[in-house]
C-alpha cells in the first residue's frame, strides 16, 4: 500500500482531500497510470448526497471518480500493445474473465464485476492507479485527455444505440438532455439515426444538445412531445425511444410516442418503482431493451471520436483542479441547468 492524496467520500455528505492507503503494486497484465483528467459523474455525486445507490452503500471511506484518462508510467509483465508514455483511458469495471456472463460477452453484468467508486471499490480521484491492461485503451493523438475522460459516459450511449438495433434513417427520441441523454443522442446519430428529438425541462441543456446537427430539442414545459413527434413522422411515431432522464414521469405517455413495433431503451434508472401500463405496450408489440453500463464499446467509442464524427468537447462545462475537487462536487450538487459535464484536472 502507498499513501496517496485522494478525494475521499468519508460518509454521506462528507468529502475530504487527504492521504489514504491505496495499492500501487503493478502485477502481471497490469499497468500503472498517472491520471490526467477525471469527470464528475452523477453516480459519484449521488453517493455524496445520498450515501448509497440501490444496493451499493458507502460503509467505509471511498475514493470517488471513475471517468478517467491519463498516461501510462509503468508496465507489468506480459502486457502487449501498451507502453510507458501512452495516453490512455480506462474502463472502470473489471469482471471475472471466467464468469459465465463474461464468457457470454456480457461482462458488464457479471455479478462479480468490480467498478471504480462503487462501494467498496475505490475510484481514481488520486494521482495514480494500477489497472488491468485489457481494460486500458490507447487514445489517438487527436483525442484529448478531456475527451478521453468522456469515453466512459459515451460508452453508455454506445451500448444504448447498440441495444436499440437502429436501422439507417431511423427517428429516435431521447428523454433527458443530461450528459447521458446527450451522449446517447450522439451515439444514436452515429449509429444511423437521421434525427433525434431530445426532451428536457431545462432550456439551457436543450440549447447545448441542440447545437449538434441532427438533434432537435423539445422543451416539454412548452411543447407537447406527442404532437411534435406526430408532426415529424406523419402520426407514425419514433422508431426508438431512449429513456435517459430517470424520471418516473417520463414513463407517462411513453408508449404513445413509439411507433408500432418500435423499441424503448431504458437507460435512466428511476430511484423509485415506476407504475406502467404493460398492455399498452403489448398491443403495439414494442420491444423493451435495458442498458447497464457497457461491454465492448470503448474501442468503437474512441474510433468515432477520433474520426471527428462525434465531438464531445461542447459538453464540458467547467474544469476544476484536483485541489478544487470538493468545490467541483459541491458545484455538481447545485445542478445548474447550464452544466453538463464537470471535470477535474489531476496534475494542474
Ligand atoms: P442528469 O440528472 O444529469 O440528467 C437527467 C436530465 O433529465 C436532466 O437534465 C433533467 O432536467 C431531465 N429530466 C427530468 N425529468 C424529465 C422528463 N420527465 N422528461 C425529460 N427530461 C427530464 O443525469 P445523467 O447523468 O445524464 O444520467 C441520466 C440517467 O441515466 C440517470 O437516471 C442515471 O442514473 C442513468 N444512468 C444509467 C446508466 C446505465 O448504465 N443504465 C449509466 C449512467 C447513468
Ligand atoms: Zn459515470
Amino acid at each position: 500500500m502507498t499513501k496517496m492524496r485522494a478525494l475521499v467520500l468519508e460518509k454521506q455528505h462528507e468529502l475530504s482531500l487527504r492521504d489514504i492507503d491505496l495499492p500501487l503494486q503493478v502485477g502481471p497484465g497490469q499497468v500503472k497510470i498517472k491520471l490526467h483528467t477525471v469527470g464528475v459523474c452523477g453516480s459519484d455525486v449521488h453517493y455524496y448526497t445520498h450515501g448509497h445507490i440501490g444496493p451499493f452503500v458507502v460503509k467505509a471511506p471511498m475514493v470517488l471518480g471513475h471517468e478517467a484518462a491519463g498516461t501510462i508510467v509503468e508496465i507489468g509483465t506480459g502486457v502487449a500493445g501498451l507502453k510507458v508514455g501512452d495516453r490512455v483511458c480506462m474502463e472502470p469495471g473489471v469482471p471475472d474473465p471466467d464468469s459465465k456472463a463474461s464468457r457470454l460477452g456480457m461482462y458488464n453484468i457479471d455479478p462479480a464485476v468490480t467498478f471504480w467508486a462503487t462501494p467498496p471499490v475505490h475510484g481514481v480521484l488520486t494521482p495514480y492507479v494500477v489497472h488491468p491492461a485489457n481494460y486500458t485503451f490507447k487514445l489517438p493523438d487527436n483525442v484529448s485527455f478531456a475527451e478521453g475522460a468522456m469515453v466512459e459516459p459515451f460508452a453508455v450511449g454506445m451500448q444504448a444505440a447498440t441495444k436499440a438495433r437502429i436501422a439507417p434513417g431511423d427517428t429516435a427520441i431521447v428523454m433527458g438532455a443530461g450528459p447521458i441523454g446527450t451522449m446517447v443522442a450522439l451515439a444514436a446519430l452515429a449509429g444511423g439515426c437521421s434525427r433525434v428529438i431530445i426532451t428536457d425541462l431545462a432550456q439551457p441543456k436543450l440549447d447545448i444538445a441542440g447545437q449538434y446537427q441532427g438533434i432537435i430539442p423539445v422543451n416539454i414545459r412548452e411543447a407537447n412531445l406527442l404532437a411534435e413527434i406526430n408532426r415529424l413522422t406523419d402520426n407514425w411515431g419514433a422508431d426508438v425511444v431512449f429513456e435517459c432522464s430517470g424520471s418516473p414521469r417520463a414513463w407517462q405517455g411513453i408508449v404513445e410516442v413509439v411507433r408500432p413495433g418500435g423499441t424503448i431503451v431504458i437507460v435512466g434508472l428511476p430511484v423509485e418503482p415506476v407504475n406502467f401500463d404493460i398492455a399498452s405496450l403489448s398491443v403495439k408489440e414494442i420491444t423493451i431493451a435495458s442498458v447497464f453500463r457497457y461491454a465492448h464499446q470503448y474501442e468503437r467509442a474512441i474510433a468515432l471520436m477520433a474520426s471527428g464524427r462525434v465531438d464531445l468537447r461542447p459538453l464540458i462545462s467547467e474544469t476544476f483542479s484536483f485541489e478544487e475537487s470538493i468545490k467541483a462536487f459541491d458545484r455538481a450538487v447545485e445542478g445548474r441547468p447550464t452544466d453538463v459535464k464537470l471535470q477535474i484536472l489531476m496534475d494542474a
